[in-house]
């Protein structure tokens, strides 16, 4: 298992990059809240970036009909871990869903837009990093996913 230490805000700007297009084209405010301070983690980089272009992805998919898209990139401490979370202002997750979301292949997307595999493989991904992966539904509408990885301090 390849591991390193990870900044959390240039994992996140990576994942962002990837989708600057469609950022730009849909109009998609983005909001961003992290501390000034560089969150580390430990893991391997391209597996983390991984799952939060899965996120990210997810989000801008739920906000194609929201007329005025919000994508919100949270990142911050509590005690030993570091949580990062992904948010849209999409029409969220049915209740009956939440359950099945992380099993692999469950898909409400049509046939060719999605496989259902995107949260199975990333909430893999999060175990095998020791971290967990979250979904919630707002209050105000849209849904929330919240990574828990724990709390590194910058090595070489
Ligand atoms: P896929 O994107 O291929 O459908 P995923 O595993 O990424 O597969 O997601 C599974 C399902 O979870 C989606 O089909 C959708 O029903 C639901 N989902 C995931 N992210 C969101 C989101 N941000 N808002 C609403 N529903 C979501
Ligand atoms: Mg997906």
């Amino acid at each position: 298992e390849h591991q390193e230490t990870i900044s959390v805000q240039a994992c996140i700007d990576y994942a962002l990059r990837l989708f600057q297009s469609r950022i730009r084209e849909g109009n998609i405010t983005i909001i961003q809240n992290w501390p000034e301070e560089t969150l580390w983690v430990k893991g391997d980089l391209v597996r983390l970036e991984q799952v939060l272009v899965n996120l990210i992805g997810n989000a801008l998919q739920a906000m194609k009909a929201v007329p005025a898209p919000q994508l919100t990139l949270g990142a911050h401490t509590r005690q030993h871990h570091v949580i990062i979370s992904v948010t849209d202002n999409g029409p969220g997750i049915p209740e009956e869903h939440l359950g099945h979301i992380f099993e692999p292949f469950f898909t409400t997307k049509a046939p060719g837009s999605g496989l259902g595999l995107g949260l199975s493989i990333s909430s893999r991904i999060m175990d095998d990093l020791g971290g967990k992966l979250q979904a919630t539904n707002q209050a105000g509408g849209g849904a929330c996913f919240t990574i828990t990885l724990p709390h590194s301090t910058f090595t070489q």
